[in-house]
Parts: structure tokens; sequence; C-alpha cells
């Protein structure tokens, strides 16, 4: 039943309803009718077996049987009857259907039910089949007094086939009007149906297009429906209209998900349920480099490292929030959350924390050499300190000495802090964007040899200042200014007495390129890319006895640095056996 189509359920429904409906009244109808005919069929042939009894008593004796059975014939001809007279013995005396010469040879009828009954009754009836005629017949028989007494039976018959054709002609036109009603039925079960259809497919139609994604696809009211429809058309109308509103909210978070993700410089990656790599973000190309293939594969066949494997497992497990540090195979450290979706995996976020651990190690170092660079001062100042406090040692030649040697160290930790305040300033100033100036290079040299000149006439050192008078560059004139000082100064320092030291310039496409030269001690190979670290010294006894702090240089290159140039140092210079030379860059006064 379920699989019939509509039409024919509709049209099934019209049968059951129509069939018992027409078919029991109907069959009522026929048996009431049938037994109206036969009743009036009945009582007719009793009307002319008094007619005919009347007519056999009126008339004058016969001479035989044959003139009765004669009488009888003709008399059947004008009345359509079979005519049977029988002696009372049940013996058939006439018979108008039976011929003359034949009927001495019938049974006896004393047995039949209509002569039993009006023998009974005087008169009687019976619809029986006839043996003599071989077909069904209505009987009628009553007693007569004719033709001898004790009194025979008249009977008359007329076969049954009459009363059955009126009954077939009612049949025939009850099945005519059967018929015409179960068709009227099915073309209209057909016409409904196709009137309930028509609407129900365009809303399957429309079902099936939002379905697949057209969500802007509409039913049109009581037009392509029927207003019967109409709240389900509103239905799924409002229902496209929300599914559409929701797919471009989901689209749009989406999408927003996504470029936060890709916008994202952690790594992301997502798991899903049996923890296979679902989806990642481009920052994750960096540690991965497998972008895309990753996805749907494990994190151990990508990261290589148990402890992220592991991690997964337990986050995928009964954990909620996972925190780990990894290092991986491109030799950065990773902070590595994990936080479990519940129902649907989980969420890894890779945060390198490479640059921290190393600001930390800078941080710990710089603390570490701090503190070293002041203790060495520090102890010595206590202990000539703590000996001055004997009266009697004051009192000697050798306390003027130690006098002078804590006011040495209390210098050096002056200078010391002084250049790591100087150091502090120009990193705070490296984070913001400078306003720089243009200005005379040369004008800063001079002041810087200026400010060396005790030192430098005190060893008899010559300063060369070949620089162009004009060379105009770009940045910070006081910065450049100790920048020259702290480069001669260590020139001087480092170099014998009576050398000379060069100061010199040329242009490099934007760049202004300065070296400043000495003839000096020089610096081993080994140490030429350390010696701009803070607190770095090639010998710290005699840079400290020269009253260096081991900052100069990291000053130097933290204040070229912030005017967009560049240091570095030769030694020996080219050409030369002793000295080193030191360079630094410097943009011309180009753009402005
Ligand atoms: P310091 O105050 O000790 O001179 P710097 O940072 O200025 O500290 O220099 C770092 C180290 O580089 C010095 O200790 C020294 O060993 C070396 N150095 C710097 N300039 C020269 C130079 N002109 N000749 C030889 N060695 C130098």
């Amino acid at each position: 039943m379920r699989t019939m189509r509509f039409r024919t359920r509709l049209l099934l429904s019209f049968w059951i309803i129509l069939i018992p409906g027409l078919c029991a009244p109907a069959w009522y109808i026929f048996q009431s009718l049938k037994t109206d005919i036969i009743h009036e069929a009945t009582a007719n042939a009793f009307t002319e077996l008094d007619f005919i009894g009347w007519l056999l008593e009126k008339n004058p004796e016969f001479e035989d049987n044959l003139a009765l059975d004669k009488w009888c014939k003709e008399l059947a001809t004008h009345l359509n009857y079979r005519i049977t007279v029988i002696a009372a013995g049940g013996r058939v005396l006439a018979d108008s259907e039976i011929d003359s010469r034949t009927i001495p040879e019938l049974d006896n009828h004393a047995d039949r039910e209509e002569i039993i009954g009006a023998r009974k009754f005087g008169q009687a009836s019976s619809i029986r089949y006839s043996e003599t005629l071989g077909k069904n017949l209505i009987y009628a028989a009553k007693n007569i007094n004719y033709p001898i007494s004790p009194s025979g039976v008249l009977r008359v018959a007329i076969p049954l086939s009459l009363v059955e054709s009126r009954l077939e002609n009612f049949s025939h036109q009850f099945w005519g009007l059967l018929l015409a009603i179960f068709a009227s039925s099915t073309i209209l079960s057909l016409i409904l149906a196709q009137k309930l259809e028509t609407p129900i497919r365009s809303i399957i139609q429309a079902a099936t297009d939002i379905g697949e994604g057209d969500f802007s696809r509409r039913l049109e009211f009581e037009i392509e429906t029927g207003t019967e429809f109409s709240p389900l058309v509103r239905c799924i109308n409002d229902m496209a209209g929300k599914i559409g509103q929701n797919i471009d909210m989901i689209t749009a978070q989406k999408q927003e998900l996504e470029a936060v993700l890709e916008g994202m410089q952690e790594g992301v990656m997502l798991l899903d349920k049996e923890g296979r790599i679902k989806a990642v973000n481009s920052a994750l190309t960096g540690i991965t480099k497998c972008l895309p293939n990753c996805v749907g594969r494990r994190p151990m066949e990508i990261f290589l490292n148990t402890e992220i494997q592991s991690a997964c497992d337990k986050i995928l497990g009964e954990k909620v929030h996972m925190r780990l540090k990894a290092a991986m195979h491109n030799d950065r450290v990773y902070e590595v959350n994990l936080v479990k979706i519940p129902e649907d995996g989980a969420v890894v976020v890779f945060h390198d924390i490479s640059e921290m651990i190393r600001l930390e190690k800078v941080r710990q170092d710089f603390v570490a050499n701090v503190s070293h660079e002041l203790r060495s001062p520090l102890t010595s100042i206590k202990g000539y300190a703590e000996t001055l406090q004997n009266p009697a040692f004051r009192a000697s030649d050798q306390a003027g000495e130690f006098l002078n040697i804590i006011v040495k160290n209390a210098d050096h930790m002056s200078r010391i802090v002084a250049d790591l305040l100087e150091l502090t300033k120009l990193q705070q100033k490296n984070s913001q964007p400078e306003q720089f100036s243009v200005f005379n290079a040369a004008a800063c040299l001079r002041f810087a040899t200026e400010t060396c000149m005790p030192i430098s006439e005190e060893k008899n050192i010559h300063i060369h200042n070949f620089l162009d008078a004009s060379v105009l560059v770009q940045g910070d004139e006081f910065a450049l200014t100790q920048v020259f000082r702290n480069l001669l100064d260590n020139a001087i320092r480092h170099s014998p007495p009576g050398s000379s030291i060069t100061v010199s310039s040329k242009e490099e496409s934007d760049m202004v390129v300065f070296a400043v030269e000495d003839e000096g001690t020089g610096i081993p190979r080994q140490h030429l890319q350390r010696i701009f670290e803070r607190f770095y010294r090639v010998d710290k006894e005699r840079s400290r006895a020269s009253g260096g702090t081991g900052l100069g240089l990291a000053i130097c290159r933290n204040a070229v640095r912030k005017m967009g140039g560049d240091i570095w140092a030769e030694s020996p210079p080219e050409n030369r056996t002793k000295g080193s030379v030191f360079y630094f860059s410097l943009k011309k006064n180009k753009d402005l």
C-alpha cells in the first residue's frame, strides 16, 4: 500500500466506498423486485386460473379428453399460459403444451407440489422445474368440479423465464449504471489526484532545489500550489530564507575564522576524533613543511616528535587542556597548547618562543656580566677601604696610594654605569621611530677629536682627518660624535705611543662608509665578530687597566644601527701587517 501511487490509493478508496455502497442496495432492490414480480405473476396466474375454471365449468361437457385437450390448446394460444387439466387421481387429462398423443403416457401428477396444495387448501402455487417441459415454471392450481366427481385440478403455468427476463433487464441497467459510476469515479479520482499531485510535485521540486543549495528558491502562493498548501508553502519559503541566512552567516564566520587562522603567526592544527589532522593554517608550514599533504595524517608523521604525539593522544582521551614545550627539527622551540573540542577532536596551537628564550638568556647573561664587571672594582674598593679603617694604616705612606686605587675603581664603576645608561638609552630609542637630521660628519669628528685630545697628546698619537668637509649624512649628530669618540678612544688606547690614526670616508651607492684606522695591537681574527657584544674584550685585564668598560663598541653598534647603518672591523687592515680598521656606514643626504 505504501509503495502505491497516490492516485491509485485514491481510486481504491473510491471503489472501497462505492462497491458496497452500490451493490448492497442494488441486491436488496433486486431481491424485492424479484419477489414482487413473482407475486404479481402468481396473482395473474390465479386470475387466469379462475377465468379458465369459470369457462370450463360453463362449457358443455366435452365428448372426450381429446376434445378437452383441443379446447385447452386453443385457449392457451390466446392467453399465453400453459393449461393443464388433471383428474382427481393425478392422471393428466389435457395439456396445452403437450402433444395430445403423448398425454396418456405422462407421469401421474398427484405428487406435484401445487397439486398436493390444491387438494389440501383448494388452490396452491409453486415455482419449480418442469420435467415434462424441461424449464422452470410458475404453477397455479385449484380444484374444479369438472369433468368428473370427485373434482379434478385445473392448473396454469407460465415460464419463469418471462419473469427472469424482466429481472435481467433490471440487472443490465444496474450493471450499466455501476459501470458508469466506476468510470466517472475513476476519472474523478484521476482529476483529483492530478490536482493534488501537481502542487505536491512543485513542493517536492522546491524542497529538492533548496536541499541542493538553491536557497533563493521560493514557491508562489496559490498560483502553483492551491490555497490548501499555503501554510506548507509559507513554511518552506520561510525555511529556505532562514537556511539561506544561516548558511550565509556560517560562511561568513568560516571565512572570518579562516582569515583569523591565516593571519595568526602561531601555527594551528585541528585534529579529528581519531587523532588525524583535519586542517592546518599556513603558519604551520614553517614548522612542518608538509602543507597541504599533512591533512589525514597523524601528528607523529609530521612532527617526528613523540612528546607531541603523546600529548595529542592524551587530549583525545580524558585531558581537556595541555601545554608543553617542544624543540622542533627547524631548531626552534615551540610552546604547544592543546585544547579538547568536546565530541570533535582537538585544536593544537604552536607558539614560537625561541626569541623569548633567546632574550631571556641575553638578559641573564647581561645581569651576570654587569654583576661580574662591578664585582671586581667593588671588591677592590671594599678591601682598600677596610684596610684604611685601621687608624695606624691611615697614617702610613701607603694610605694615599690606597685612596687613589679606591678613586680609580670608583671612576671605573662610574664609567660602566654611564656606558650602561647610554646603551639602555640607545636601545630604548631603537624602539621608537626617529626624526633624523642632516648634518656635516666632519664637524662631529672634529668635536670627538678635541675630546680625545688629552689622551692622544699624552701618547703623542696624531689623528689624521681625511674626511671631506662637505660630507652630509642623515642621523643623530650627537650619536655620530659619540661613535667617533669611542672608536678614537679605543684606537688611542690600543696604539703604541707616537703612532698615527687615520679617519677617512668614501661614498658607496646611497651610503657613506667611514673608516677609523690605527697602527695598534690589532684584534685576533676569531674575536672580530664578537667585539661588538656587551662586555666582550679580547684581553680583559689589559682593557680594564686602560680604563675600558667593554661597552664602547656595543654603544657604537647600537648608535649606527639606529641611524640605519652598520659597523664592522678588519684586523689587520688590507695591505697592512698590524693595526685595525673600524668601518661604519651611514645614509647619505639623498632623500632629505
Ligand atoms: P673597551 O672599553 O674594553 O675598549 P670596547 O667595546 O670599546 O671595550 O672594545 C671591545 C674590545 O675590542 C676591547 O676590549 C679590545 O680588546 C678590542 N678593541 C677595540 N678597539 C680596538 C682597537 N682599535 N685595537 C685593538 N683592539 C681593539
